[in-house]
């Protein structure tokens, strides 16, 4: 994009910002990997991001709470600017829930645990009070009856579902998923699927890089392609799978639709 015009979705037009990244630049050494990254999140909308491995999408959605620094430019989340300041940055982490493609669960903790341990060690949540909170978004994913087990006896769509889980116990304001049905074996990304669609019909502020269009086509506001580090295109979700303007992301729609 030249200029950074923006498409605002109607329905968001009066929402606040969650997510505002102005001139964003990163480098790794010597390699650039995000270039001149302009991009806001209102809340409530829901973003895709898509684009070639190794375009720096990744990287992008981990700055947002600062899993990686950034060099240059503006980073903003929910009214916070992203600094050195360690405990502005736990701020930012706390209101703002991650998920990978690899679960990343404590192994050695049961699934209840797992839920639990951030409300009671990062939020202070009294431990009855957590479980509670554990237990309904554990029958929100639709996994409660497995909550005495351990991650190693569920399924990676499970395991995927408890992460998820784990990560709303904190009650976030923003989701971050990074290939969350990446690593999964194609009959359980569907029951991951319809954890976040759920997740985005109760208007939960998303940011998802996922290459499932038939997801993204249902679920997003809004599609961001990237590639070789710059964001080529930001389209609401129709114009963008029936008429994207940039060559690269035709290409790229005809390799994965
Ligand atoms: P994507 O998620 O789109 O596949 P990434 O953000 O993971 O892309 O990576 C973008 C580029 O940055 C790739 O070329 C990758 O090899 C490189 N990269 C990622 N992480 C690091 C790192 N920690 N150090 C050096 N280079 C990295
Ligand atoms: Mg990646």
């Amino acid at each position: 994009m030249t200029e950074h015009q923006e498409f605002i979705p109607p329905h968001l037009a009066q929402a606040p910002l969650a997510i505002d990244i102005r001139g964003l630049n990163k480098w790794y050494g010597r390699f650039h990997v995000l270039k001149d990254i302009h991009l806001r999140v209102r809340q409530g909308e829901k973003v895709v991001v898509c684009g070639p491995s190794g375009s720096g999408k990744s990287t992008l959605i981990r700055t947002v709470n600062r899993l990686e620094e950034h060099q240059e430019g503006d980073i903003v989340v929910n009214g916070e600017h992203l600094t050195n300041d360690v405990r502005q940055i736990e701020r930012v982490r706390r209101e703002t829930g991650m998920v990978f493609q690899q679960f990343n669960l404590f192994p050695h903790m049961t699934i209840l645990d797992n839920v639990v341990c951030g409300p009671v060690h990062v939020r202070n949540m009294p431990r009855a009070k957590a479980l509670e909170l554990a237990m309904g978004y554990l029958e929100r994913v639709g996994i409660a009856e497995q909550a005495a087990k351990f991650p190693g006896q569920l399924s990676g769509g499970q395991q995927q579902r408890v992460a998820i889980a784990r990560a709303l116990a904190m009650q976030p304001r923003i989701m971050l998923f990074d290939e969350p049905t990446s690593a999964l074996d194609p009959e359980m990304i569907k029951e991951v699927l319809d954890v976040m669609r759920e997740l985005a019909a109760q208007g939960m502020t998303m940011v998802c890089v996922t290459h499932e269009m038939g997801f993204a086509r249902e679920a997003a506001d809004t599609m961001v392609f990237m590639d070789k580090g710059q964001i080529v295109e930001r389209a609401p979700v129709r114009e963008f799978f029936t008429a994207p303007r940039e060559e690269r992301c035709r290409q790229f729609l005809d390799q994965v639709l």
